[in-house]
């Protein structure tokens, strides 16, 4: 039997039997997910080169931090081009609260500096044009840009289907056997897109998100008190060999 495709065209180390089983789990996920946590719908506002500089400060660090940082960021320079001219270490110091400045800092000014080289200007707005997957390679080209950084750009600053998985999504993702339990975050973004249907990219994504934050805890999650326990493989794996959920 072949092996299916990823819609990106990358194969999939299954058969495609295989593949159709695991896509058909989506669906009631979906939906019962939807039912505990909403059913969240993208809505345009948010600039993409605000996104991308969100997503290098929110390394390591909680929401409330991030947006303090990016806060300060821009009441220090509205423009990002006086973020770009700035000393490195008033960068740093500006951006303090969100952690790691040492590391953040440079790297919001090499982004930044990257944009502009290649653009003309601190505006990437050209990428709502451009074929999906040519939009991904040009952010991933960007320094400092990872799949889950484009993922997360494409998905929130441009409504275009793309599934970012962030930890949350990583481990709900592999405790609901929707990622094989050693693939990694990174590895993982062609398959959720081709399991999940593309104009529910987004809402999935939140979905597992707020799954992960207020039920499906790292530690301790309470199964008990799941809305798909009865679809889960980790819950389903630890009931049938009596180890506590
Ligand atoms: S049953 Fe438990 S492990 Fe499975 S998704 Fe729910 S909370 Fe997470």
């Amino acid at each position: 039997m072949s092996p299916a495709r990823y819609n990106r065209g990358m194969s999939v180390n299954m058969p495609a039997r295989e593949f159709e089983r695991w896509r058909a789990k989506v669906a009631p996920l979906a939906a019962m997910l939807g039912d505990r946590h909403g059913h969240p719908v993208w809505r345009a506002g948010v600039d993409p080169v605000d996104e991308l500089v969100n997503c290098i400060l929110s390394q390591s660090t909680n929401d409330t931090n991030r947006d303090r940082a990016f806060n300060a960021l821009k009441a220090r320079w509205p423009d990002w081009s006086g973020v770009v001219q700035a000393p490195t270490e008033e960068v740093i110091a500006t951006i303090r609260v969100a952690g790691l400045g040492n590391q953040k800092g440079p790297r919001i000014q090499a982004l930044l500096r990257d944009i502009h080289d290649q653009q003309g200007a601190f505006n990437i707005d050209f990428l709502a044009q451009l074929p999906l997957e040519e939009a991904r390679a040009w952010l991933t080209s960007l320094h400092g840009v990872g799949p889950k950084t484009a993922a997360i750009v494409l998905c929130f600053a441009f409504g275009r289907p793309s599934l970012p998985v962030d930890t949350h999504v990583h481990r709900v993702g592999r405790r609901l056997g929707l990622i094989p339990e050693k693939m990694s975050a990174e590895r993982a973004h062609p398959l959720m897109e081709a399991l999940v249907p593309p104009d529910q990219h987004y809402s999935f994504h939140i979905q597992l998100i707020l799954h992960g934050r207020e039920i499906c805890h790292a530690r301790r999650p309470d199964c008990a008190n799941c809305p798909v326990s009865g679809r889960c493989d980790w819950y389903g794996a630890r009931q049938a060999t009596g180890s506590p959920g």
